[in-house]
């Protein structure tokens, strides 16, 4: 089917006037592993803004990572509230939770230790739908906790029976029985508070309960991808050092550590025990984070570099409309190299298209055949999805030429 021939529009970069910033959007807190309020600025975005323009609703906040004084964790402060959150993430579609989805390797992980036996109670903290319950043997008794009301709904619609899921914070929910074992996957680091959290855990708990957390650690932070590890989904960015910490003081004892091999997972099993105030820091996490920022920066003048070596081109396609392309603007020189240039977004999550980024419009990639790719490139937003885009371009007869890579290699995690 040929498409209307209206014009595309070509935007110059940041044209979208009334982009805003609003207080309730974020909260400053004490150290979430120590509970100090003495802590020091190390990374901070002024003007970070959450996908799509908008002049009714606050998308812009200042990201400010911080380390704590007393315990060195490294934290995100302020952090979002509960209306901040649902307000910048509400366009984040496929971008976030990325991480989630190796139900097959947890389970049978679970079930070499014992944590999977015929009776035993599993309450997963932070469910989503229940989608990872539904996949345990149903000769155990299941149970879900989320704070995502629709999730819980559509989860409990989908199973049935055969899963408990309850609606509740995470600090405060109630559950029906002491849990045998309690599992969160990739959750402790988007919360606000994760030491309530597991202390509340710990109360719900009997003597023997087990717990599993898996959180990606700065020790295995070094990416090439120019988001980095101090990702700003994450509201604390743990060590294995700091995690340790917040275990202490919510009195639970470590029997197993295990870093994953193929990802940025660290995995612990846990067990309760008295709980202890007598956190200690770790100098060694400061030298962590330097070295993690020397790798991050370098990295960021290797993408420099390459952008740079491409052809001037009055005209820029960017494949990705997400987090990725804030990161961009944010991090490198690619649209602070001519202010006359114009732009058009491709992006093939709907949820964004019809809409602007920093005044730049949002289409589907279909608009690609119209493109005159003469003094025209297509660049790829995404670390990710970069060789799946870049075959797609080339199905769409985009010439192989005017399709720009931003990494030579891509790290699956
Ligand atoms: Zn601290």
């Amino acid at each position: 089917m040929k498409r209307s021939s209206v014009p595309l529009p070509w935007a110059k970069f940041n044209s979208f006037v009334g982009n805003h910033k609003n207080q309730v959007l974020v909260a400053y807190r004490p150290c979430p592993i120590c509970g100090s309020l003495e802590c020091k600025t190390i990374l901070v975005f002024d003007d970070f803004q959450f996908f799509s323009d908008s002049v009714e609703n606050p998308k812009r906040t200042e990201i400010r990572e911080v380390q704590c004084q007393k315990c060195h964790a490294v934290y995100l402060n302020p952090c979002y509230t509960s209306t901040g959150f649902d307000i910048l993430f509400a366009e984040a579609g496929q971008s976030y939770g990325s991480t989630q989805g190796r139900p097959k390797e947890q389970q049978g992980w679970l079930a070499k230790r014992g944590l999977l036996d015929e009776g035993s109670v599993f309450l997963d903290v932070g469910c989503y739908d229940g989608r990872f319950l539904d996949r345990l043997p149903n000769n155990i008794r299941k149970i879900g906790v989320d704070i995502d009301a629709p999730s819980i709904t559509r989860g409990q619609e989908r199973c049935g029976d055969n899963i408990e899921l309850i609606h509740g914070a995470f600090e405060t929910f109630q559950s029906p029985i002491e849990p045998d074992v309690i599992s969160l996957f990739h959750v402790l680091e988007h919360l606000a508070n994760p030491f309530e959290v597991l202390k509340h855990m710990r109360s719900i708990s009997h003597h023997e309960t087990k717990l599993v957390i898996e959180v990606p650690v700065l020790e295995n932070g070094k990416t090439n991808d120019i988001n980095g590890f101090l990702s700003v989904q994450h509201m604390t960015h743990f060590s294995m050092h700091s995690l340790g910490n917040l275990m202490k003081r919510a009195g639970w004892e470590i029997l197993e550590r295990q870093q994953m091999p193929d990802y940025n997972g660290h995995r612990i099993l846990a067990k309760p025990i008295a709980t202890s105030d007598d956190i200690i820091g770790d100098v060694a996490d400061r030298i962590k984070v330097s070295e993690y920022f020397e790798h991050w920066h370098q990295n960021l003048a290797v993408v420099a570099r390459k952008l740079e070596s491409w052809p001037k081109t009055t005209r820029m396609v960017v494949w990705g409309g997400g987090m990725h392309s804030e990161f961009l603007y944010q991090v490198t020189p690619l649209f602070h190299q001519d202010h006359e240039r114009e732009y058009v977004i491709v992006d093939s999550d709907p949820l964004k298209q019809g809409k602007t980024w920093r005044g730049l419009h949002i289409h589907s990639p279909e608009i690609l055949g119209e493109i005159d790719w003469n003094d025209c490139l297509l660049v790829i937003s995404s670390y990710g999805g970069q060789e799946s885009i870049a075959q797609a371009a080339e199905k769409m007869h985009v010439p192989t030429t005017v399709i720009k890579l931003l990494y030579d290699s891509v790290r699956v995690y």
